[in-house]
């Protein structure tokens, strides 16, 4: 089958049977990664090569760390403005759709949230033009989401932060393009898309912003205290930790991310062209601002509905449905959808206009 999942979402099939492989013993040590101490010599490799794969994929400067957490993408709503506002009472935030929305949301227990921009009048079909963003001098941060999973809109650049450290939740493309590291202050990102199953999340983090947490900040959640511990403060998500490490592998077999890019640019080019061309499909987010990873779609008659999505299951085609709180279809296709996978989808979806 097709998995169209927005997260946890399909996972390259060699990975999963390099898994299977290794199951029982990784390389010879006598035990699966799942048994191993976090502190023993074997994990010391895993944990090492995970590292180091992802600052190469993603040429992540040495003045940043790179942390493996838990806690989801959620807690770092929370954990950012707690670790960086740094004596603060201000941070800004730009709302693009429901991910952001949460991001205000908790933030707001932590700080006055000054709101850069928002596209919620226009029911998120969009990013708001920069000219008409009201950027605070006095703010700790800039918070934008890069991709909102939920309502498909995507950045296409790198916003202009004008001075501010520049906070992105990239959770749901990143490793999808390449991105200048050094334009921001944090990224954080769950693992559970284009990086492996759900249980990590990744923060990187300039290294200049940590180390004035409050003393009420979890240590487990303090940014400065994991990265002095090498996110082992306490016992990580080991196996998870080696499954993410398989997919940054499979990812530079790929060719990395520029090479990742140009396959994404391609599949979701051919999805939106298909939807365009349709009487029956429409999406409804401005053509610059259209997500690579996430295509959410409408049907003219939204009486079809269920007679698509069982259709698209008889197909082999799952998880098409789109996010409770917006309705319609939504067809996740991160790094690890193949080509096949989108041409399957819009052949269905071609002859399910016809017959209906
Ligand atoms: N941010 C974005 C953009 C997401 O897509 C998601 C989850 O789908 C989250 C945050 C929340 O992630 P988690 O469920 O890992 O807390």
């Amino acid at each position: 089958v097709y998995n169209f999942s927005a997260g946890p979402s399909t996972l390259p099939e060699s990975v999963l049977l390099q898994a299977q492989q290794e199951l029982l013993e990784w390389r010879g040590s006598g035990m699966s990664v799942m048994e191993m101490s976090h502190r023993g010599k074997h994990f010391a490799i895993i944990a090492e090569e995970l590292e180091s794969d992802l600052r190469s994929l993603l040429a992540i400067p040495d003045n940043y760390k790179v942390l493996f957490l838990q806690g989801g993408a959620s807690a770092q709503f929370s954990l950012i403005p707690q670790n960086l506002l740094n004596g603060k009472t201000k941070a800004c935030y730009i709302k693009t759709g429901a991910w952001s929305e949460k991001a205000v949301s908790d933030a707001q227990n932590y700080c006055e949230v000054v709101l850069t921009a928002s596209s919620e009048a226009e029911h998120y079909s969009h990013v708001p033009e920069p000219a008409t963003w009201l950027i605070d001098s006095d703010a700790a941060y800039l918070h934008y989401t890069s991709n909102e999973t939920i309502h498909g809109v995507e950045f296409p650049d790198i916003p202009d932060s004008k001075g501010l450290p520049l906070v992105s939740d990239m959770s749901s493309n990143i490793l999808s393009r390449p991105v200048d590291i050094s334009q921001f202050g944090l990224i954080y990102a769950g693992t559970q898309k284009n990086m492996g199953p759900s249980g990590v999340t990744i923060v990187i983090v300039r290294d200049d912003l940590i180390g004035h947490a409050p003393k009420t900040t979890p240590s487990v959640f303090n940014y400065a205290e994991q990265a002095k511990n090498q996110s082992m403060l306490n016992t990580p998500a080991t196996y998870n930790w080696y499954l993410v490490g398989l997919v940054l592998k499979w990812l530079q077999a790929q060719g990395g991310v520029a090479a990742i890019e140009q396959r994404n640019i391609a599949k979701a080019a051919k999805l939106y062209q298909a939807i365009d061309q349709s009487a029956l499909y429409h999406n409804p987010v401005a053509i610059p601002y259209r997500s690579r990873m996430n295509v959410p779609f409408i049907l003219a008659d939204d009486g079809l509905d269920k007679a698509f999505i069982s259709a698209a299951e008889a197909q082999g085609l799952y998880e098409l449905k789109g996010h409770r709180s917006v309705g319609g279809m939504r067809a996740s296709i991160y790094n690890a959808m193949p080509d096949a996978g989108v041409e399957a989808l819009i052949a269905f979806m071609a002859e399910f206009e016809r017959s209906h």
